[in-house]
């Protein structure tokens, strides 16, 4: 393991490596070409913590309203490191359309630049594909703070910054395992490699399935490694095999053809908040887990680690008194269980409120969906469930419906257990197969334009990581195992017949 780091500043070096050879295996080996990678990336990581901290200084937030500028100069300096690294055939900055919406005209617009370096497998070696995001979530409140969020910082072992862990710390993993494949390999670095580093994940992906229909030729991959998830702790590396999906719409009860007066018809004309609250009573059970016949839970999964009530009223911020709803183990409930939560809802506001019986009630609903069912079918069970508990005939309507699939990884597939052991084996700690309640929706584009590769979402995160919030901070044992391992997997695999 790694001690805590006595660095103040970025500019100096005290990231002295410890060694982790033991010069014993022969050079030619396994072990021994295994030893040399360790040593690489040993070496090789006070470079890529002070690259990452320069990628820090850049605020590439791709919103709209943010200067796209910044997002292009953070794409150039990807490109930059990675054309350095020397063992690309070609490096691009690419833009690809963002599919018309139907509202806005059929107008065009292109999406973030990205960042896409390839080059060929030689000697039959099987090609992966290296994801990761340049573009960061905006600062939030300045004031929230402890260090500026451009301005990368080192206190204990942590390098606090806006996209110092999201996900730009994915980009400087994969970063450093180049360097140290070609250090340790030379001219034996025969796997084929894609790397390719997106400018909008924070922004929706919009134009992300149309860059990998314009680019599949060179995006197609046998593994493609998404570093872009968490770990389990900051000694315990984590593989994600579950993503889930969600399903989202807006919700009208109708119950009126327009406002009467309270006084007058309240007792025997239905209004809409009475209709709409009893109709999303139906969709919970007493214990607050869902009553949605249809709606699946995903029972494959392996036990989740240990996570208790108190643990989740602590992260969670539960008041005084306040009980977790749904059953079976907590982890379970957010991971392989669907979930649905009322998340807005338009209704005349309190202030302006009025003696009168409402005739319509609109809310949004989303709903997370359980690994292993369609978002489509979780959608159609939602909507029959609605439609036949309706209350007092009240009339339903649904639209501005939004699907994502979740995820399952297929953890008999070669790369998995290959990833596994190379994290175990970088981490000194058994790599746990662990869920992610919320979803990542490209996800589900890589699925569908690349369905024979297998996929592995890896990552720099820790739960102290505080991505998208004030004090986002990477911790640099993590991101030193997270590099290893990667360099290991990379290294076994450039070993292996596709
Ligand atoms: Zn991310």
């Amino acid at each position: 393991m790694w001690g805590p780091l006595k660095i103040t500043r970025m500019t100096e070096s005290q990231l002295t490596p410890v060694s982790a050879t033991h010069d014993t295996a022969a050079p030619d080996s396994p072990d021994g070409v295994e030893q040399e990678v360790r040593a690489a990336v040993h070496a090789g990581l006070p470079s890529a913590i002070a690259d990452l901290a320069q990628l820090v200084r850049i605020p590439s937030v791709s919103w709209s309203a943010f200067d796209p500028a910044n997002v292009r100069r953070s794409a150039d300096a990807v490109a930059a490191l990675l054309t350095e690294t020397g063992v690309f055939d070609r490096v691009e900055v690419k833009q690809a359309p963002i599919p018309s919406r139907g509202d806005d005209g059929g107008a065009e617009s292109l999406g973030q630049p990205a960042v896409l370096a390839t080059r060929a497998a030689r000697n039959g070696r099987p090609t992966v594909l290296l994801y990761a995001h340049h573009d960061v979530q905006p600062e939030g409140d300045a004031a929230d703070w402890e260090t500026p969020p451009f301005e990368p910082t080192v206190r204990g072992d942590r390098l606090y910054g806006r996209g110092a862990a999201d996900d730009k710390a994915g980009v400087m993993s994969h970063v450093a395992t180049v360097r140290a494949l070609h250090e340790a390999l030379g001219d034996d670095l025969d796997l084929g490699l894609a790397v390719f580093i997106e400018g909008e994940e924070e922004f929706g992906s919009r134009s992300f399935s149309n860059f990998l229909q314009q680019n599949s030729a060179a995006l197609a991959a046998d593994v493609i490694v998404v570093a872009d998830s968490d770990n389990v702790d900051v000694d315990t590396p984590a593989l994600t095999v579950s993503l889930r999906g969600n399903v989202t719409f807006r919700l009208t009860v109708s119950t009126l053809g327009h406002a009467s007066h309270s006084g007058m018809y309240g007792g025997a004309a239905p209004d809409a908040m009475l209709a709409a609250a009893r109709l999303l009573a139906t969709l919970h059970d007493d214990d607050g887990a869902v009553a949605v016949e249809g709606l699946r839970s995903y029972t494959g999964a392996a036990e989740p680690p240990a996570f208790s009530e108190e643990e989740l009223a602590e992260d969670a911020a539960f008041l005084p008194g306040v009980r977790s709803i749904g059953r079976g183990p907590i982890l379970s409930r957010m991971w392989s269980q669907p979930t649905i939560t009322v998340t807005g809802i338009d209704a005349p506001s309190v202030a302006n409120a009025s003696n009168t019986l409402l005739p319509s009630v609109s809310v949004r609903i989303s709903s997370r969906v359980a690994p292993g069912q369609p978002a489509r079918e979780a959608y159609e069970a939602l909507e029959r469930h609605l439609r036949a508990h309706a209350p007092f005939g009240a009339v339903i309507a649904i639209d501005d419906v939004d699907l994502g699939d979740p995820f399952l990884v297929d953890t008999a597939g070669w790369a998995a257990s290959e990833a596994k052991r190379a994290m175990t084996d970088a981490w000194g700690a058994e790599a746990v197969e662990t869920g992610i309640g919320g979803s990542i929706p490209f996800i589900a584009d890589l699925v569908r334009e690349f369905p024979e590769a297998q996929i592995l979402v890896t990552g720099v995160e820790d739960p102290d990581t505080r991505a998208h919030s004030p004090n986002e901070s990477l911790h640099l044992g993590v991101f030193k195992r997270a590099v290893l391992a990667e360099a290991l997997l990379l290294t076994r695999l450039n070993a292996r017949e596709s």
